[in-house]
Formats: structure tokens, C-alpha cells, sequence
């Protein structure tokens, strides 16, 4: 039977940051199973299901282990939706160890208090009232994914409804570094300079 202290992990892997303000960090990545969402653009649906049962020290044994050969300081919490499982313990031992905790989130659950960087992406088929608004205020970065004009409207409109705390960066990422939807993002972002383009550079060098 699965015990109460698992969680699950899809993968756990060293990388480079290649989204957001901290492009190009060397980063411990742990992605989490599952999402509370289905969003029609996903490039990790193969997180929805598929992963391993681990404790917190499982999990804590592997990422020091990366963390000693590689000297890393920070850790990564991503998915799938990574808040919709209970991170406290795992975020405790983190921090505990000397790490500094980025977590990606579509802004739905609560986050933690501990939590050193937050990268909000919000999705069009949520509606405002359905985010938290604890874990979307207390954002470091908003990541809004660009297919379309819909979707830039959305933004607009999702940066209406909320009171941001520590002064968000603001991407505009377009969905999968489309070209269309790239070109969209800097005609925006020449208009409005309150956001900055966004691309997937992991993508663009051929690593996770
Ligand atoms: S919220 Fe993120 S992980 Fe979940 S379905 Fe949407 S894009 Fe995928």
C-alpha cells in the first residue's frame, strides 16, 4: 500500500535552467507526477501518470548525491503540477541542506512560505477566481504561454485581477518558440514594456 509519506516523482535530473530569470542556471530538476490540469499545448504529458513512488529521503539522497559531484545550489520543483502533492517535508529538508527551492506552478494550489522563487504560469482556461491568490501574488515571475491575441488579452486581463507583491518579471513565452506566435510577442512587447520575451532555450541547445 502506498505509504502517506510518498510522493511522485517522474524524474530527478541535472540541467540547465532554460526558461524564465534564471536562464542558464545549473539546476537539480524534480518533476512531479500528475496535474490538476490539461492545458492543449502540455510538452510534459508524460508526466500526467507515469513516476515512482519515493519518500522525502529518497528523494534527498538523490538530489545530494547529483548536489556533491556538481556543487548545486539550487533545486527545482517542477511537473506536471508539482503542488498538488504535499511538498512540506521534502521543502523542509531542502532548505534544511542549504539549498534555494524554485518551484513552477500554474498557480491553482497553495505554494510554501519556504519557497525561494516562484514561476507562475497561468493558463487561459482558468478562470481568475479558481487561482490561489497567495501562491499568483507572491509570484517572482509570471510566464503566460502565447498562441494568440486571445492569449495575450488574457494576460493583460490576468495582471488586472491581482496584487503582486515582490514586482513579478513578466514573459510572454510563445508556445513551444513558434515562430507565429514569437513574432506576436515582440510586436506586444515593443508596444508594452511591461513584459519581456520568453523563449525555451533548452530547446534551442538540445538538452532537458
Ligand atoms: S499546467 Fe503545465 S503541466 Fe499541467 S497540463 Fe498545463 S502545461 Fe502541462
Amino acid at each position: 500500500m502506498k505509504s502517506m509519506a510518498t510522493l511522485k516523482v517522474n524524474e530527478i535530473f541535472y540541467s540547465i535552467q532554460g526558461e524564465g530569470l534564471r536562464t542558464g542556471q545549473a539546476t537539480i530538476f524534480i518533476r512531479f507526477t500528475g496535474c490538476n490540469l490539461k492545458c492543449p499545448f502540455c510538452d510534459t504529458t508524460y508526466a500526467f501518470d507515469k513516476g515512482r513512488d519515493m519518500s522525502a529521503n529518497e528523494i534527498m539522497v538523490t538530489v545530494l548525491n547529483t548536489a556533491k559531484v556538481n556543487k548545486i545550489k539550487w533545486v527545482c520543483l517542477t511537473g506536471g503540477e508539482p503542488l498538488i502533492q504535499d511538498l512540506h517535508d521534502l521543502i523542509t529538508m531542502l532548505k534544511r541542506a542549504g539549498f534555494h527551492v524554485a518551484i513552477e506552478t500554474n498557480g491553482t494550489c497553495l505554494c510554501y512560505e519556504e519557497v525561494d522563487h516562484i514561476t507562475v504560469s497561468p493558463k487561459a482556461q482558468v478562470k481568475f477566481y479558481e487561482y490561489n491568490k497567495d501562491t499568483v501574488q507572491n509570484a517572482s515571475e509570471l510566464k503566460f504561454i502565447i498562441e494568440d491575441t486571445d492569449s495575450i488579452a488574457y494576460a493583460e486581463a490576468f495582471l488586472a485581477q491581482f496584487q503582486f507583491k515582490n514586482d513579478p518579471a513578466l514573459f510572454l513565452q510563445p508556445v513551444s518558440n513558434n515562430p507565429v506566435a514569437t513574432k506576436l510577442c515582440v510586436g506586444h512587447i515593443l508596444k508594452d514594456q511591461r513584459f519581456r520575451l520568453g523563449l525555451q532555450i533548452h530547446k534551442f541547445i538540445g538538452v532537458r
